[in-house]
């Protein structure tokens, strides 16, 4: 049984100062960091509630019934969330995420969907607008989300098996749940669905096979995600881990498969074909085979800090910005300074003493800044 660990130290009370450079950084769309990476993707954290407690994720041990979440009067509200969003559009950002926790537990998300599909990337289309569910509230909200502006979702799902499944999220929750929201989300016009599954060894890897199985021949495009050493509450051991080489080995004797080109810079999944044609499913393997060389993504929690990377340490406080009076240049001014100065690529150092960026403390909790 690997060891948790009970955080002393509240890494939300952290915080790196977000200053307005005196050299004024302009939103031209074009801003890179200092490997060269262009910002492009955008992950917004709208809450730090989660209903489910996936070990990987949200250790109940942890995340207990005594746990603090963050007070309402601390979270950005919907014209806060859009007014930042625009400057990172403004910067080059063509694709935003919704996430959490599990974004859908914030009350009327809806309106926050319909502020955001009002943005317009710098070449003046819409920005792609997509929120990543543990699926549990979608089959209710599945057309109103696509009515207000949502283009796509992605839904969490560990398993076929319902031991399994409920283990997994450890709240218990069906999996027959699960596979209706896709369906609604699927009825509402929410695809192409992507599906999201986690693998542990050795406790649910015997359920790639059934989930290829289930998902083959439906549009689903169903991802294998390596077992990831986020945050520092789910006690997590590299023995854990089984490498995406062997997720496809196992797929392609029973279900071959052939390699896709990447649909786009930065894309997290390598991308495979079923050679028959019945779909696609995707490897997400930032343990094996790190993708920091074209991460282009910033995450911003839900009280307004940027952060830079998923193993960040520290994020900068831009809702003090915002709410000290800084004028949208100014706050687009802040923003590209950080970018320009980030070299974060954790999972490209992992293992090596370079790894850990950051000033002491430990790693921000997925479940703070979104997957
Ligand atoms: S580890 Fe950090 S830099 Fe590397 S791909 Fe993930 S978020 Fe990007």
């Amino acid at each position: 049984m690997s060891e948790r660990v009970i955080p002393l130290v509240d890494q939300r009370l952290q915080a790196l100062r977000a200053a307005v450079p005196a050299l004024p950084v302009a939103a031209t769309g074009l801003v890179a960091d200092t490997l060269g990476r262009p910002l492009r993707d955008l992950r917004i954290s709208v809450t730090d509630r989660c209903n489910f407690r996936c070990s990987y994720c949200m250790p109940k041990e942890v995340f207990d019934k005594d746990y603090q979440y963050l007070p309402h009067a601390a979270l950005l509200s919907f014209e806060e969330i859009t007014r930042l969003a625009r400057q990172f559009v403004a910067h080059g950002v063509r694709k935003i995420r919704l996430t959490g926790g599990e974004p859908l537990l914030r009350k009327n998300i809806e309106v926050l969907v319909e502020q955001l599909a009002q943005l317009r990337t710098v070449d003046g289309e819409p920005v792609e607008l997509t929120l990543t569910t543990n699926g549990s509230l979608l089959a209710r909200k599945a057309k109103a989300l696509k009515a207000a502006g949502l283009h796509r979702v992605t839904v969490s799902l560990d398993g076929l098996d319902d031991a399994t499944f409920r283990a997994m999220n450890d709240v218990d929750f069906p999996v027959a749940d699960v596979l209706n929201a896709i369906a609604a989300a699927r009825d509402a016009g929410l695809g192409p669905i992507k599906v999201n599954m986690v693998v542990k060894r050795g406790t649910n890897d015997n359920q790639i096979l059934p989930m290829a199985r289930h998902f083959k021949g439906t549009g689903t495009v169903l991802r294998f995600i390596e077992y990831m050493d986020v945050g520092a509450s789910n006690g997590w051991r590299m023995d854990e881990v089984l490498p995406s080489a062997e997720v496809r080995r196992l797929i392609d004797a029973e279900l071959p498969l052939v390699q896709l080109d990447p649909s786009a810079p930065g894309e997290t999944a390598e991308r495979w074909a079923y050679a028959d044609g019945g779909g696609e499913v995707g490897l997400i393997s930032s343990v094996t085979q790190a993708f920091c060389g074209d991460c282009n993504r910033a995450r911003l929690s839900t009280e307004g800090k940027l952060y830079l990377c998923l193993f960040a340490h520290n994020g900068y406080d831009l809702r003090a910005l915002l709410r000290g009076g800084a004028d949208d240049a100014e706050l687009a001014s802040a923003i590209g300074h950080i970018w320009q100065g980030r070299g974060d690529r954790y999972s490209q150092l992992r293992g090596t003493l370079g790894a850990d960026t950051g000033s002491g403390g430990r790693r921000v909790e997925m479940s703070y800044i979104g997957g």
